[in-house]
């Protein structure tokens, strides 16, 4: 019988039983296994996971564990220098694409709503969104841990809160992604670029009151639905700036 002792640090600590948050604590097992089987066998899915230190020096997820190792688990870092050792993560992307799991539809069109590139279709399944964020590199946002350990999925994110506005807070925080906010250049039904249109290429299909009070139109360059400033517009931009103030 092995043991070693483990702890884990910051939001990764949301991921584990009431009784082992932010302290250390010893897990005994049979069987040789990586490090990574045992983070996962915790709850934490590795796409948590930025470093591993094992008595003191960075480890892959491959490093196979032995009698009383002493890990250190630790997700992003955002104000350490940790260049010199070993990061587990991708290179960050340059631009964040998103796939969103089939119920979180309101976060699709929220993150939409804030220019981001959003995947979502109900009729994804599981392995489907797994498959297309690994070909396409998109990170997966969902509430099911389970996508997240799967090893083939390398970018994604567990959302922590299930109302639909701390979400959207909570991915442009983790993604550091405020300075990126552009409303209005995503279209909320298909996640299409908005471009600006002339009135008399799309006044045939606007309503006569919407005809008369505005000038300026955009259309979705994939559904080609139309869109002006209005209402929702305004309070679409009064919900941004309460967000993210
Ligand atoms: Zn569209």
């Amino acid at each position: 019988m092995n043991s070693v002792s483990i702890r884990f640090y910051e939001e990764l600590n949301d991921f584990l039983h009431f009784s082992k948050r932010k302290i250390e604590y010893r897990i005994t097992f049979e069987l040789k296994r990586t490090v990574k089987d045992l983070i996962e066998g915790e709850g934490v899915p590795h796409v948590e996971v930025d470093l591993i230190l094992v008595n003191g020096r960075s480890v892959n997820f491959d490093y196979h564990i032995e009698d009383d190792d002493r890990i250190s688990v630790y997700p992003e870092f955002e104000l350490l220098d940790i260049s010199p050792i070993y990061r587990l993560r991708p290179e960050p992307l340059r631009q964040s694409r998103f796939i969103v799991d089939a119920n979180l539809g309101r976060l699709a069109r929220y993150l939409r709503m804030t220019g981001f590139d959003t995947l979502f279709d109900i009729n994804l399944n599981d392995g489907d969104i797994i498959r297309i964020a690994d070909q396409h590199k998109k990170i997966i946002l969902t509430r099911d841990v389970g996508i997240l350990k799967n090893g083939k999925v390398s970018r994604g994110y567990f959302l922590r809160s299930q109302q639909p506005d701390r979400q959207l807070m909570e991915v442009i925080h983790k993604f550091d992604l405020k300075r990126q906010i552009k409303p209005f250049t995503r279209c909320i039904a298909c996640n299409g670029k908005i471009l600006s249109v002339k009135k008399e290429d799309i006044q045939d299909q606007l309503p006569e009151q919407i005809k008369s009070d505005f000038n300026e139109f955009f259309r979705c360059n994939q559904c080609g639905r139309v869109y002006w400033k209005g209402s929702h517009h305004q309070r679409m931009l009064e919900k941004i700036s309460r967000l993210f103030p």
